[in-house]
């Protein structure tokens, strides 16, 4: 925000910054208002829609009462009006992003050949995106200048700010500038776009943001509109500097996933943080505070999340969310925690991505199911399990994977909400096809890791 103040005045823009222990700065956002409405004898108030929805009702409320005129103008930075994704889906129980996506990819004649079908016949190269990495190709550097923000800090810490994380060597390299973001979203073009499709789910304890762009902040912020990304993308793709399948699984993300869970929060708001259709209770473990665990995948997604404020999506969905949500954990002390935790952590996209998509908290209208593994699957993505105190392949019994028994437990003990579900038949068939002794062993070691959650 300072950067961005002192940039506006570089334009000739008059600008009234006020910091965060300014004398002049009242701790309500309204009560800052009114002294700048009575000391610059505003005779109109404009402003930009945000994204919260608990900031939008306090501005709306406060603008009603005003005597002065008032003008709200929408955001540049998303494709869609705030409602567009509720009156696309209307009343269907079920809202599957894809077709939102292909919807989407139409309306904005983006990866459409000349015919107006998606480029290459496909709409969709998920399937190309699935491979783990094995330490090839190499991950290029992270050329993002590096910021040294302790004075700053200081001034948070002094204003009553509680936080949680240490910066890694003391510095953050998230953008403060559009300058900085543009250059950034240049190297991740040029330098590892094109291997981003194929290991996206991919996850490694030695590199901490594989081909991942770590664009969401600088786009989330407003440094970077999101249709300034995609057609740069898209242009990529047609010079033949990147593959499609990379292209696509990129385009979508943004395009497809971004529009989809803003719109998500605005059509289920006020409420939606509340949900916890699964009736979840347990606490979060000490961990998510201060990375402390034997679960090798776990330490390092804390770890670094704790430590650069950042972790590519399947360390959120995969580990930490996976974690959370076969151990019990009460959806909306996970809410809070990745609202805290992450750089590019705004309600308006935090909450769909966790509440909906991997908590499972409203009950599926986001995901067709809950999105849980076993260790299998994180073996299979990484290379946590070698590293790991626990073993992978044991269901119970000393020094089993806490993801195992965990796993087929959630399953048991969400019984009568899931069961009916017939994306998840094979996994109740499973379960019932084990013997009576191994499902119990299963559920006392299960039961016994979810008293101890704070040991693991
Ligand atoms: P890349 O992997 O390079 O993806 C490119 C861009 O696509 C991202 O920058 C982002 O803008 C967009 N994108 C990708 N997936 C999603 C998605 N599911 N929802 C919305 N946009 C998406 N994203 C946030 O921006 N803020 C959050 O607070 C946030 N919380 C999350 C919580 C959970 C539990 C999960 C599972 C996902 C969350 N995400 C969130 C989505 C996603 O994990 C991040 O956008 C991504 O990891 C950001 O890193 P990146 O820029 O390197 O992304
Ligand atoms: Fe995580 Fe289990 Fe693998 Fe350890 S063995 S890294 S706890 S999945």
């Amino acid at each position: 925000m300072r950067a961005f103040a002192a940039s506006l005045r570089a334009q000739g823009h008059r600008v009234h910054y006020l910091q965060i222990g300014a004398k002049d700065n009242h701790p309500r956002l309204t009560d800052n208002l009114d002294a700048l409405i009575a000391h610059f004898h505003a005779r109109r108030l404009c402003w930009q829609l945000p994204d919260e929805y608990r900031l939008d009702r306090q501005l709306h409320e406060y603008a009603a009462q005003l005597k002065i005129e008032t003008e709200v103008v929408d955001s540049e930075h998303f494709y869609t009006p705030r409602l567009a994704v509720g009156e696309f889906f209307a009343d269907r129980k079920q809202w599957l992003m894809e077709s939102f996506y292909r919807h989407m990819r139409q309306q904005h004649g983006i990866l459409l050949d000349m015919g107006g079908q998606p480029e290459g016949g496909k709409w969709n190269y998920d399937h190309d995106n699935r491979k783990a990495w094995q330490g090839k190709p190499a991950v290029p550097d992270d050329r993002r200048p590096s910021h040294d923000h302790s004075r700053l800090w200081r001034e948070i810490q002094d204003a009553g700010v509680r936080s949680f994380g240490e910066a890694h060597n003391g510095q953050l390299s998230w953008p403060v500038s559009r300058q900085e973001a543009l250059q950034h979203l240049e190297h991740f073009i040029n330098e590892y776009l094109p291997e981003f499709g194929q290991f996206q789910d991919a996850m490694s304890s030695n590199q901490w943001y594989l081909f991942h762009s770590l664009l969401s902040f600088a786009m989330n912020s407003k440094m970077l509109a999101p249709r300034e990304v995609v057609d740069r993308v898209e242009q990529a793709y047609r010079d033949g500097d990147v593959p499609l399948a990379s292209a696509e699984g990129f385009i979508r993300q943004i395009l497809g996933w971004r529009e989809y869970v803003r719109g998500v929060y605005w059509s289920q708001m006020p409420g939606y943080t509340e949900l916890n259709v699964l009736q979840q209770r347990h606490q979060l473990p000490h961990y998510f505070w201060d990375g402390d665990t034997k679960m090798n995948c776990m330490a390092h997604a804390l770890g670094q999340s704790l430590e650069r404020a950042y972790a590519h999506h399947i360390q959120r969905l995969m580990i930490i969310g996976n974690f959370a949500l076969l151990a019990g954990i009460a959806a909306n002390e996970v809410h809070q925690w990745y609202l805290g935790v992450y750089i590019d952590a705004f309600e308006w996209v935090e909450a769909p991505n966790t509440l909906g998509m991997s908590q499972y908290a409203d009950g599926g209208l986001m995901a067709s199911k809950p999105y849980v593994s076993t260790a299998a699957y994180i073996d299979r993505m990484s290379d946590y399990c070698g590293g790991c105190h626990y073993r992978r392949k044991q269901r119970h019994g000393p020094g089993a994977c806490p993801f195992n028994s965990l796993y087929w437990d959630f399953f048991a003990r969400q019984r009568s909400r899931l069961a009916g579900n017939h994306r998840l038949s094979m996994v109740y068939r499973q379960w019932e096809k084990m013997s009576a002794d191994e499902r119990d062993a299963i559920a006392a070691y299960a039961a016994d890791l979810r008293k101890n959650l704070n040991s693991l």
